[in-house]
């Protein structure tokens, strides 16, 4: 789009996730042949809010912040979406996140919409003191469309527990009402649930056994790799070690660290909680090597669960695993997509292997409501449910379609989505 002055706008990252989820949004409109209206409508966020976030960062240092929160859509439910705290923080971005929660939340089932939220902001630039002040006033300003019969909040990039709990006390100092199921997330004391930490790694872990399984493929005779090692990754690793499978190479933000015979996975996450930086970096008996390496093993499975876009058109072609399962969010190109599933790589998509985290989030959510909280193998069994059910409808759509999985979860997704809609009705 140019500007008013004629000149074209720069590009930014959050431009081409918003434009990957549209083009995927008609790819999926195409194989429904859906009418052409609710494609627009479901093209097109159904709010934004943007705010302006000022914070006294100390006396007499007033700096000013803008902060969004976008609702995609509603039709099947309250809005639920992270927020989150980063300096590349844009419109574009948001409404993208939105989007690809919609279908998130869709695919897997759950009796909500899709949004997201974030602040244009390093928190890194800020002490733990100011962060607060901003997640508070941040929240006064959404306020009027949060809620928890509205849109639930959860954490993302740079935001956590704490940020959750921030986020529940300004809620309740505004509205004089404690309500925890304003957010998900939360700390288990404050009415958190149990297992969340561990749900998008298991769930993650849950499809790739799955694959493995309708693949006639035994655990035992599996080498993954696992990209990343915080919250997904490692939580991945030591499920699927857990299993039978052999982690042959981890990594993360410090390098790769492989081991042909095999990864002693908890040893690794000890390693990783008694470093001072919380990294791999030193752990013994392992060789390194770099990520870009890692990519590029000869494992059956490569699980790429650090960054988005890592691997795209220039390195497609060094992937050998067979299969490959999104434990980030958009960790692949659309090109390398396209290159991969042409060669017949499987890759499971991100809106289903990773939607452990959101199932766990809803559960949260309930709990919150009823006020009455599950035990862990509770939380255990029914995310397991939930995963399974999405899982054999994914495959199932890929038969018909004659699509690959990403594809066939957003066929599922978007025709889940338009069907609420087209019952509800378009008001008035
Ligand atoms: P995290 O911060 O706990 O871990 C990220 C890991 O990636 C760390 O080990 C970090 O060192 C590593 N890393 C960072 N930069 C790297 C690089 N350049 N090369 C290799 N490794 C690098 O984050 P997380 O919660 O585990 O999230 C990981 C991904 O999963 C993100 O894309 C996130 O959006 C997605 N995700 C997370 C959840 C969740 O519940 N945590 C749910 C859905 C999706």
């Amino acid at each position: 789009m140019p500007s008013q002055l004629g000149m074209p706008l720069p590009r930014h990252a959050g431009d081409e996730l918003r434009d990957g989820a549209l083009r995927q949004l008609a790819s999926a409109a195409k194989a429904l042949n859906l009418d052409p209206g609710m494609h627009k409508f479901l093209a097109t966020p159904e709010r934004t809010l943007i705010v302006s976030v000022p914070v006294m960062l100390e006396e007499g240092r007033l700096e000013i912040f803008t902060g969004y929160r976008v609702q995609h859509s509603t039709g099947r439910g309250p809005g639920k979406g992270g927020i989150r705290f980063h300096p590349n923080v844009t419109l574009s971005e948001v409404e993208g996140l939105a989007m690809l929660m919609t279908w998130k939340c869709a695919v897997t089932d759950l009796p909500l919409g899709g949004a997201k939220g974030g602040v244009a902001v390093d928190p890194r630039k800020l002490t733990r003191r100011q962060v607060e002040r901003l997640t508070k006033r941040y929240t006064a300003a959404i306020l009027p469309i949060i809620g928890p019969e509205k849109d639930i909040p959860a954490p993302d990039v740079n935001t956590d527990e704490s940020t959750m709990a921030w986020i529940v006390d300004t809620v309740a100092m505004m509205t004089g009402q404690h309500s925890p199921a304003v957010v998900t997330g939360k700390p288990v004391e404050l009415g958190g649930s149990r297992g969340r930490t561990e749900a998008t790694g298991r769930g993650v872990a849950f499809v790739t056994l799955e694959v493995l399984k309708r693949a006639g493929k035994r655990p035992e005779d599996i080498r993954v790799a696992v990209q990343g090692f915080g919250n997904v990754g490692s939580v991945t690793a030591k499920a699927l070690h857990e299993a039978g499978c052999k982690i042959v190479a981890i990594s993360d933000v410090s390098g790769g660290y492989a081991a042909s015979g095999g990864i002693d996975v908890a040893k690794a996450i000890d390693h990783v909680r008694n470093n001072p930086q919380r990294l791999l970096e030193g752990m013994s008996g392992l060789s390194k090597i770099s990520n870009d390496e890692l990519l590029a093993m000869d494992v059956d499975v490569l699980i790429p669960a650090a960054l988005e876009g890592v691997i795209t058109q220039a390195n497609a072609g060094d992937v050998r695993a067979k299969i490959i399962v999104e434990g980030a969010n958009g960790p692949l190109s659309g090109d390398a997509d396209r290159i991969l599933t042409g060669r017949g790589t499987t890759i499971v998509p991100d809106v289903l292997a990773n939607a452990g985290g959101v199932v766990v989030s809803y559960f949260e959510w309930v709990q919150s409501r009823a006020g009455f909280y599950w035990e862990l193998n509770e939380v255990e069994s029914r995310l397991e449910i939930y995963m399974r059910r999405a899982m054999e409808l994914v495959l199932a759509t890929a038969n018909t379609y004659d699509c690959s999985l990403r594809e066939s979860a957003f066929i599922v997704a978007v025709q889940r989505v338009a069907s609420a809609i087209e019952r509800r009705g378009i008001f008035p």
